[in-house]
């Protein structure tokens, strides 16, 4: 192999390594928001702004708990992310769901 073709090969090779991460990260920061009146989203009482949470009927909430502080959020700087409950969708990092479990990696 040529220094040329081998310069080829290792560019490709380099290329289809970022594509490859790239694209799952991409394809998950452009997934759809999650609709509260989802009836999954909805069973867990998701709502956008943590602050909002009827505390009647969730009492286990704490103020300060929300997605961005939840263990099940994935990637930490988006506003709307991922959320391993939620693989269809993208979640509110200011959200918050009765599935909140506290974030102890952070
Ligand atoms: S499981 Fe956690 S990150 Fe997912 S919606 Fe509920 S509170 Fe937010």
């Amino acid at each position: 192999m040529n220094a040329y073709k081998r310069r080829q090969f290792v560019s490709t090779a380099v290329i289809s390594a970022v594509c490859g991460s790239l694209i799952p990260a991409l394809s998950r920061a452009m997934a759809t928001k999650l609709n509260p009146t989802d009836p999954a989203a909805a069973a867990l009482g998701y709502i956008e702004n943590a602050t909002k949470v009827d505390t009647k009927k969730y009492p286990a909430y704490k103020t300060g708990q929300n997605c961005a502080s939840c263990a099940l959020i994935m990637l930490q700087y988006s506003p709307y992310r991922p959320c391993k409950l939620f693989p269809k969708n993208v979640v509110n990092a200011n959200g918050w769901c009765s599935a909140w479990v506290k974030n102890t990696q952070r």
